[in-house]
């Protein structure tokens, strides 16, 4: 029977991507549904292409130029952010592709869970921010959390070989970034276009800044310690430049998993889609002679402080992972925008966490209050010019 995917976000890195895999997944794959924010044009085109029943613009303001461009196509159109909880909650859809970017996703991610639906799951921020909230929800429908981030593909098929209470560590591979090389004392003044340039993922703009920040992995910490209900304090980070060995569990008797593959985000995505079959697909093969050798490092906790906050907000339940995320999410965007030095993002994550209140046993609603007080913060400080 075909499986019908709505794809959260299908105009970004991720979602493209998705498109891909579908495409060579061939006919048992189809699209029901697509969404966008900002880029009517593409969503558009691949409305004309893979004629799912239904699309979304987030940014109500562009329902009128997207209704345009698809001219007479039969295709119902909504728009607004809420859009995105119709689409993940549609009696059709089989798999929700959560591939939007930041915590805008969490509200459509938590009506999947709470629908029973697999969720194929790149958009960390959500499980980041509302990681107990959301694995409760699907563990009480019975909604199948699959990771599409690369590291925890891997941790989710390594962990097969085992069962929970065997696993001693889970090591959390990242290539580093883009500015793993750059001294602690050039780091302060890097440019947008430095951080944007990743040697490895050709990822959207948010995420490639996390990555060179090493934010990216400090999310991927408390995300790995979510999704696999695992102790902050047995996730490690490892420096893996080639990018070639996506992350590894260790069990109890030494044994250490790994899962490999080539840098490129259709593998994840298609097992993510396939599971639990394996099938052939559009990813390169590994050819491990070719690469010689594979390197590792310990992460520089001091030059990437972003890493170190990480894994003091991980072990703080309630509101300091929205906080640690939202002030992220503002900081980068003011970074990316010129306003604020490379340097300022780390410190503005920091400056929140500190004059927050956490709120243990956080509800939904606090969650995103917290979140809201946390762009807030970051906006009042740089109207204060404090940063
Ligand atoms: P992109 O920036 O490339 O794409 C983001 C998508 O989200 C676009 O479709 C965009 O629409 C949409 N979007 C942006 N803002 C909003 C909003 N406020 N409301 C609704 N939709 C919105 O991001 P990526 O594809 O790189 O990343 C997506 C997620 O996957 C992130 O959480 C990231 O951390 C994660 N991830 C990404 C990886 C990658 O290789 N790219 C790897 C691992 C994880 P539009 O373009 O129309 O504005
Ligand atoms: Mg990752």
């Amino acid at each position: 029977m075909a499986k019908y995917i709505a794809i959260l976000g299908s105009t970004g890195s991720i979602g493209k991507n998705a498109l891909r895999v579908i495409d060579a997944l061939g006919p048992e794959y189809k699209v029901a549904a697509l969404s966008a924010h900002s880029s009517t044009e593409l969503l558009a085109q691949q409305a004309m292409q893979y004629k799912p029943q239904v699309i979304a613009i987030t940014n109500p303001e562009l329902y009128k130029q997207l209704h345009e461009l698809t001219g007479d196509l039969d295709i119902e159109i909504l728009a607004g952010p809420d859009s995105l909880i119709k689409i993940a909650q549609l009696d059709q859809v089989d798999i929700v592709l959560a591939a939007i970017v930041g915590a805008a996703g969490l509200p459509a991610v938590l009506a999947a869970a709470k629908k029973g639906k697999a969720l194929a799951i790149a958009n960390k921020e959500p499980l980041v921010i509302a990681g107990e909230l959301l694995t409760a929800a699907a563990k009480k429908s019975g909604s199948t959390i699959l990771p599409v981030d690369s590291e925890h593909s891997a941790i989710f098929q390594a962990i097969q070989a085992g069962c929970r209470e065997e696993v001693s560590k889970i090591i959390l591979t990242g290539s580093g970034g883009p500015l793993r090389n750059v001294s602690s004392q050039d780091i302060q003044n890097v440019t947008p276009q430095q951080a944007l340039s990743h040697p490895v993922w050709d990822m959207g703009p948010k995420i490639t800044i996390d990555s060179a920040t090493m934010m990216n992995k400090a999310l991927e910490v408390i995300e790995a310690h979510w999704l696999f209900n695992i102790p902050v304090d047995i996730i490690d980070v490892l420096i893996h430049p080639e990018s070639i060995v996506h992350s590894l569990v260790e069990f109890v008797d030494g044994s250490v998993i790994a899962q490999l593959g080539t840098p490129d985000m259709c593998l994840p995505i298609q097992y993510a889609l396939t599971y639990p079959r394996r099938v052939a697909g559009i990813a390169k093969h590994l050819k491990l002679e070719e690469l010689g050798q594979l390197t590792f490092e310990k992460p520089n906790l001091e030059k990437f402080r972003a890493l170190s906050l990480g894994y003091q907000v991980a072990r703080t339940p309630g509101t300091a992972a929205a906080v640690f995320n939202a002030a992220n999410e503002a900081a980068v965007q003011q970074f990316l925008e010129g306003r604020i030095k490379f340097i300022s993002i780390v410190e503005l994550i920091e400056h929140c966490l500190n004059v927050h209140n956490v709120s243990t046993n956080a509800s939904l609603e606090e969650l995103f209050e917290a979140d809201a007080w946390a762009r807030k913060e970051v906006s009042e400080c740089l109207n204060q010019k404090v940063f």
